[in-house]
């Protein structure tokens, strides 16, 4: 099968197996080629394994320490005319690598959320490894299912009142005014249910009660802050409230017991769950332009290997006053962010082209569905039908 990218308004609903192999393996090489820290975590669980920021944690701690790790996905597989999901194929590769590296990898896909598959991963570690030394949280969901089959669904939108600011449209590429509704307590409420630390505890505890941790493990789940323009929308919106529930839920494991959890503050980067929230990719595209040009852009992959090798498992971990890692260390810089202030007040559909990196923004948008990757031949005639390694165990 000949496979092209096909764009439904934030997603692709194709992707390319060689082109998502090809991608997690120029992440691999990235973390090959850096130096190590010297410790580091020998067995990690990472929940939400399969793109973006998850898939790039567990491939940084299996590269920089050699590290066991068992991943928690939700992904679908080939199935007739339809391709897997980009996050199938990424899993796929990443178990086909490690495997031929001598690393152990393997993976649970189901809901994160429910009760069986965190048994079922339990079971896993239970089995292989026995227990776990670190916890990577890094699920982006629309939506939790509970167990009694209650529905909550996150939104994105502001608390409290309206807010309007520039957007991009990237179907045309047009810049236009928008406006973000506030979301009513329940949807709040709701955005903390899915997006909050509530899940992430969940899984802490069931870990814990099934001895399957080690007491002094290290957590980790990730939250974004960025600049003023983004606050109404982000820091200050639904899903900021469920960040702050997540912050409070970090400090409150690490105070209740030996395990440390962190925060790590990462940096905006055009993934699969940031490309749908209004205002942030026009942000995003102005924001790469700046760090380019000052040349100190990062991708998933830089920013996981330097939160591992640089943050996290430094001796002591290198936070903030309030206690956060912050990865958005080179974002926020003064300087950065005065740029993309001046450049978002003149940025017009006229001046896209000079005032931001609209084709890098395209260009990851693609390369996240493994499509515009150097070296791969779309082409070529591919089996789309592609089995994750640990599927068969
Ligand atoms: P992503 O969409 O690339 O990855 C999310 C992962 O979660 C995917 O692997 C997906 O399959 C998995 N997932 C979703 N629902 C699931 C479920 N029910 N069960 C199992 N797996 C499920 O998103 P991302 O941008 O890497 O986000 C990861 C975390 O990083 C989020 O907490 C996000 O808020 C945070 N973050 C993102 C940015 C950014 O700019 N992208 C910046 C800072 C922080």
């Amino acid at each position: 099968m000949i496979v092209k990218p096909k764009v439904r308004g934030f997603i692709c609903t194709t992707a390319h197996a060689a082109g998502c192999k090809a991608s997690v393996q120029e992440q691999i090489d990235y973390v090959k080629s850096h130096k190590h820290a010297e410790k580091g975590p020998q067995k990690v669980l990472v929940v939400g394994a399969s793109m973006g920021y998850g898939l790039a944690s567990r491939i940084a701690a299996a590269y920089s320490f050699g590290a066991a790790t068992v991943g928690v996905i939700f992904d679908k597989p080939a199935s007739g005319a339809r391709t897997a999901t980009s996050g199938w194929y990424n899993t796929a590769a990443f178990e086909e690598i490690a495997a031929n590296d001598g690393l152990y990898a393997k993976t649970v896909n189901g809901d994160a959320y429910s009760k069986e598959i965190k048994d079922q991963t339990i079971a896993l570690i239970k089995k292989d490894l026995g227990k776990v030394d670190c916890v990577v949280y890094s699920l982006a969901a629309p939506r939790r299912t509970m167990g009694d089959g209650t529905v909550y669904s996150s939104v994105l939108k502001t608390v409290g009142s309206a807010y309007t600011n520039k957007t991009i449209n990237l179907k045309d590429n047009t810049v236009n005014d928008i406006t973000v509704e506030p979301a009513s307590e329940d949807e709040i409420t709701a955005t903390v249910k899915v997006m909050g630390g509530e899940d992430w505890k969940d899984w802490i505890d069931a870990l814990k009660a099934a001895d399957a941790i080690e007491d002094d493990a290290v957590t980790v789940a990730y939250s974004y802050i960025g600049p003023e323009i983004t606050h109404p929308m982000y820091a200050d919106g639904s899903i900021g409230k469920a960040k702050d529930h997540l912050f409070a839920t970090a400090k409150e494991m690490t105070a209740s017991g030996s395990i440390r959890a962190y925060i790590s503050v990462n940096k905006a980067l055009v993934t699969q769950s940031s490309a749908a929230i209004p205002i942030v990719p026009l942000y995003i595209s102005i924001l790469y332009k700046v760090m380019k040009e000052h040349n100190v852009h990062e991708g998933c992959i830089e920013q996981m290997y330097r939160l591992l090798n640089e943050k996290l498992f430094a001796q002591p971990v290198i936070t903030d006053d309030e206690g956060r890692i912050r990865m958005d260390d080179l974002e926020m810089q003064p300087e950065i962010q005065a740029e993309v202030d001046k450049l978002w007040k003149e940025i017009t559909t006229e001046n896209l082209d000079t005032h931001a990196d609209l084709d890098g923004y395209h260009k990851d948008f693609y390369r996240l569905f493994g499509f515009g990757i150097d070296g791969v031949d779309y082409d070529a005639d591919i089996d789309p039908d592609v089995q994750i390694l640990s599927m068969n165990w």
